[in-house]
């Protein structure tokens, strides 16, 4: 980023910079999900992860595309934003233990990935416009498409948790509804968990 902070000196550097940052995370995120894929114990996470990673494989492709229009080398910006997202769903995975919480965890992760996403593609589609660049627009649009979309089969996969007669292994310590889960108290939490709470209960 240091090397390029003080070149940007116009809309069509900034746009340049935004797209070079994009390229680079896409395909960060690319080499991020296998890992993904590997750790989600629910089949249906782990079928919409490689869905996605498939997608993904096509954003790359449509982005080298807009490099093409505007006859320049594809090229990426290292991004500390989607770095520290990145790591963190990674650092996130090692310290779970349970299947249910780990669902639970890579999908709050994988949201955090495709929200930076979407925010992004929503900027560079607004500058392209501005810099009549509308040509580009409906590649930046395909990918935002298939963020959103991924997003929202995330937002149901969560939700589905809440229904057991959406799931198949339904235990005790599940909760039966979303409206009984706020009002729930954390009995069955791992003790770890508790411990941990109570710390900062004392600590706050
Ligand atoms: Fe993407
Ligand atoms: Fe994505």
């Amino acid at each position: 980023m240091g090397l390029f902070s003080k070149d940007i000196q116009s809309f069509e550097d900034l746009f340049m910079h935004g797209l070079q940052d994009l390229f680079y995370a896409e395909n960060q995120i690319l080499q991020a999900l296998p890992g993904m894929i590997d750790k989600a114990p629910s089949a249906e996470l782990r079928a919409g992860f490689e869905k996605h990673r498939k997608e993904t494989e096509g954003h790359v492709q449509r982005l080298r595309q807009v490099f093409d229009l505007l006859d320049t080398e594809p090229k990426g910006e290292k991004c500390p934003a989607i770095d520290g997202i990145l790591k963190e769903g990674k650092d996130l995975m090692g310290e779970i233990e349970g299947d249910d919480v780990m669902n639970v965890g890579l999908i709050a992760a994988a949201q955090a990935v495709e929200h930076y996403e979407i925010t992004r593609y929503g900027a560079l589609i607004a500058w392209a416009g501005e810099l009549g660049r509308t040509d580009l627009i409906p590649l930046f649009k395909a990918n935002l498409a298939d963020e959103k979309a991924t997003d929202q089969k995330l937002t149901s996969l969560a939700e589905k948790r809440f229904n057991p007669q959406a799931e198949k292994k339904t235990s005790a310590s599940k909760p039966k509804s979303t409206a009984r889960r706020k009002t729930a108290k954390p009995s069955r939490a791992p003790a770890k968990a508790k411990r941990a709470l109570a710390r900062k209960k004392r600590a706050g």
